[in-house]
């Protein structure tokens, strides 16, 4: 039987709705209104793309968006003053200091000027750590985005096999940590991962997180296990994930395709840590459904 097609795109803007409505109460009973401040360095054809969709997506849901561009010349200090006069502004409750940035800006020291309670890319130091170590963070949204299609479909993940494959710090990593509170028990391969086929053949959820085009083949594939693709690769045949679609399809129980699948879930997240950041700031509970 062919595999489920797991719908990032419909779950994403079912989510947009869901954020909507908690956004619209938010002002209603408490006068609040939660906003997002997004800082462009230089002119990247793809990072304007990003911004311009984070953006509209913003205030599609109800939120204030500020859009702060400096020229790809900006220094470093002009960078950090910026960021803390953002940090310091009551009307901004949520900070994404759009990646990558010039080769002559210190990308670790402006993420970690970010205050930790307006990180909402979870990207900076204290909120890696307090993820890792089980304390309530700001989750990257890729990874939180992946979380919530797997607990869409599969409900408790506790004691499942999951392998996540890729190790960085914006996927890998969170999702490995993720999943591991969860309760599932996570395997973490690499580009040193000896044998990985076999490893992938273990998993009941496979996360591929790498970044080369259609990687994970339908023979490394459990009969049955739910397959995330979180891979984004651009190909003379267009947009490709790092999963051979239609081979691991055959196998699988559940894919996500690319494009149409973790992809549109990424903003979401990030609509849904503003919120959550804007919510903590005023002392009210975590919105419903939107943290990990
Ligand atoms: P990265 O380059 O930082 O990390 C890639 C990881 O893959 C590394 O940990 C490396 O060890 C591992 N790897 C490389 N070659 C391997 C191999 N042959 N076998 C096993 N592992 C191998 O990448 P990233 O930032 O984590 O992004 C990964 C992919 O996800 C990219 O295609 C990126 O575009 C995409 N991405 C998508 C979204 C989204 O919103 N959908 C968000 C972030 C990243």
């Amino acid at each position: 039987m062919a595999a489920t097609r797991i719908d990032g795109k419909a779950f994403a803007a079912e989510l947009r709705q869901r954020i909507a409505d908690q956004v619209a109460a938010l002002k209603a009973e408490h006068g609040v209104t939660p906003g997002l401040a997004v800082v462009l360095v230089g002119e990247d054809p793809a990072s304007q793309i990003y911004v311009r969709s984070k953006n509209k997506q913003t205030v599609e849901a109800g939120m204030n968006s500020f859009e702060h561009r400096l020229p790809a010349d900006a220094t470093q200090a002009e960078l950090l003053a910026l960021i803390g006069r953002l940090n310091a502004d009551r009307e901004v409750h949520g900070i994404l200091v759009q990646l990558p940035l010039p080769d002559h800006i210190d990308e670790a020291e402006v993420i970690n000027a970010i205050s930790v309670k307006k990180d909402v890319d979870g990207f900076t130091v204290a909120n890696a750590g307090r993820l890792a170590t089980g304390q309530r963070a700001m989750v990257p949204c890729t990874p939180l985005g992946c979380l919530m299609l797997l607990r869409d479909l599969l409900g408790d993940l506790s004691g499942k096999e999951a392998v996540v494959i890729g190790r960085s710090n914006i996927v890998g990593k969170p999702m490995a940590a993720l999943l591991t509170a969860e309760s599932a028990t996570v395997t973490v391969a690499h580009s040193r991962t000896v044998d990985l086929p076999a490893v992938v053949r273990r998993a009941d959820i496979v996360v591929a997180a790498v970044g080369r085009p259609q990687m994970v083949k339908g023979d490394w594939i459990k009969p049955g296990a739910t397959v995330i693709d979180v891979g984004i690769n651009r190909t003379e045949d267009g947009l490709v994930g790092d999963v051979d679609y239609d081979a691991v399809a055959a196998v699988a129980g559940a894919v996500t395709p690319v494009p149409g699948g973790v992809g549109p879930m990424t903003i979401a997240c990030l609509l849904a840590n503003t919120l959550t950041a804007c919510c903590r700031s005023n002392g009210l509970p975590d919105p419903k459904g939107l943290v990990a």
